[in-house]
């Protein structure tokens, strides 16, 4: 079981919040059935074969696939990472076999100045709060076996990802197989016994988060920005020093960049922030949630 301290996605330490239940509680807010949407969306990361290829006037490979294929036409949203300009992003509301046709044809079109791939997809993971102590992972896993047995059979695939200690109790991140995942949050009451309790469950959506300047993506490891206030797009200070208005950073970026229209007035670990929505309706398209 990995350390969830050596975790680039925990929760900060320090998030700016006096009330950490309903942290917790609200870090979930998309819906089962929103997952279900998003999980048709497929991915196809496409990158130049060498450097130059793209041109002398022009690095940027967004660009030039928008030049090759008709992205408007064929259903693609086509995005780059921000400082990566070799990198391009398609994705498009598809099974798997219309995404590798697509693929086919990207290539066809870019003849051999381009590599692509569609990434595999992974498994769910939920998210159990309220364990009453730190349990190994073979019998976490035999308990919610033999005490949810409607829901998770003998055959179920279960991993526990890390257990982590909160104030009070314990919380477990467990890898499922799709069927099982589905049938946890579709049948449970959203709630497993385990021991003694009724332990609710949510989805975990890992994504990367960044303490030093708080934007999504990248880990502080490989930071190249100024750290930055997680509760008023300052530079830094410590958040109990904090007497400033909330002022979310990534939706101030967001709104001056894309001209988005985003309240900015709460932190950037709020779990209800609409970027940190929006990134991890995207790290969705990576997951598997149907066999
Ligand atoms: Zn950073
Ligand atoms: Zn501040
Ligand atoms: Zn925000």
């Amino acid at each position: 079981m990995k350390s969830f301290e050596n975790r680039s996605d925990r929760c900060p330490q320090t998030a700016p919040t006096s009330n950490k239940k309903k942290s917790e509680e609200k870090s979930y807010p998309l819906s089962y059935a929103n997952a279900l949407t998003k999980s048709k969306e497929s991915i196809i990361i496409v990158k130049p074969s060498e450097k130059n290829v793209t041109g002398e006037d022009s690095t940027n490979i967004k660009e030039v696939i928008k030049q090759k294929i008709n992205p408007d036409g064929l259903g693609v949203d086509i995005n780059s990472k921000k400082n990566n300009r070799d990198e391009a992003v398609l994705r498009k509301v598809c099974d798997g076999e219309e995404a590798q046709r697509l693929q086919k044809d990207i290539e066809r079109e870019m003849g051999k100045s381009v590599n692509t791939k569609i990434p595999e997809k992974k498994n769910p993971c939920i998210k159990i709060v309220g364990l009453e102590k730190n349990y190994e992972e073979k019998e976490l896993i035999d308990i919610l076996k033999s005490q949810n047995n409607t829901v998770i059979t003998a055959e179920s695939h279960l991993t526990v990802k890390v257990t982590k200690k909160m104030v009070e109790n314990y919380l477990s991140i467990i890898e499922c197989d799709p069927d099982t995942f589905q049938k946890i949050m579709l049948k449970s009451g959203s709630r497993l016994y385990i021991g003694c309790r009724a332990c609710k469950v949510f989805e975990y959506i890992s994504v990367l988060r960044c303490y030093n300047c708080c934007q999504y993506g990248h880990t502080a490891a490989d930071c190249k920005s100024e750290k930055m206030c997680g509760k008023c797009n300052s530079t830094f200070h410590e958040h109990r020093d904090c007497e400033k208005k909330m002022e979310c950073t990534n939706c101030c970026m967001s709104n001056n960049d894309f001209n988005s229209k985003h309240d900015i007035n709460h932190s950037s670990f709020d779990f209800m922030c609409p970027v940190y929505i929006s990134v991890t309706n995207k790290a969705k398209a990576n997951i598997y949630y149907q066999q």
